[in-house]
């Protein structure tokens, strides 16, 4: 099975990710951008910056989500894994969308791959998650709250137009998982 997480920054995807490969058998655990070279080109240059227009974004993260879905995720999961990505398609909706990219031309580049058998969204307040990317004193560039909150906001609108489950994730990190591992436990069913 393939469970993508979902959320803005400082959301606790990570975390919870960690803590769900603990809770739940046989996990193989990736993360968006990809370890491929379409990864790396997005994490040393374009979100670096390097981009003038979120088209190339959108197009570039789109493109990289199929390698790593053709040459990580879909052999995974025949290996019987359940493969928990930190971001998914739905990072390119939220992201790149709450940047200006019009929904449509995102779901038509991400259309070469398949939707994640389960996507679950982290939802935070944009302040508290700042607050947190702040206390753990992380160098790494985060969105400003003006642009998280449209994220935020677009996440919201896919959940309830996907029927995508949204964890209140402004609770402890240990909570938020043990939740999460009970809708990914309920919905395939074990
Ligand atoms: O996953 P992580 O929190 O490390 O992502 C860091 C940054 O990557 C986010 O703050 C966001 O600016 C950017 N990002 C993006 N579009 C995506 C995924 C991530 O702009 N599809």
């Amino acid at each position: 099975a393939f469970v993508a997480i979902e959320g803005i920054d400082g959301s606790g995807k990570s975390t919870v990710i960690l803590q769900l490969a603990e809770m739940l058998p046989k996990v193989y655990v990736t993360r968006e951008p990809s370890g491929g070279p379409i990864g790396r080109l997005i994490k040393e240059w374009a979100l670096k910056g390097g981009t003038i227009d979120p088209h190339v974004d959108a197009l570039l993260f789109a493109a990289d989500r199929i390698e790593h879905y053709k040459r990580e995720i879909e052999p995974k999961v025949r290996e019987g894994y359940i493969v928990i990505s930190e971001r998914y398609i739905e990072s390119s909706i939220a992201y790149q969308g709450a940047a200006g990219v019009p929904i449509d031309f995102i779901k038509i580049i991400n259309s070469a791959v398949p939707k994640a058998d389960i996507t679950i969204i982290l939802d935070v307040d944009p302040e508290i998650a700042i607050a947190r990317i702040k206390q753990r004193g992380d160098s790494e560039k985060y969105e400003h709250s003006a642009f998280l909150k449209r994220v935020r906001e677009i996440y919201l609108q896919r959940a309830r137009e996907e029927g995508y489950p949204v964890v209140d994730a402004s609770r402890p990190p240990n909570v938020v998982a043990k939740d999460v591992a009970e809708i990914i436990t309920q919905m395939l069913n074990y």
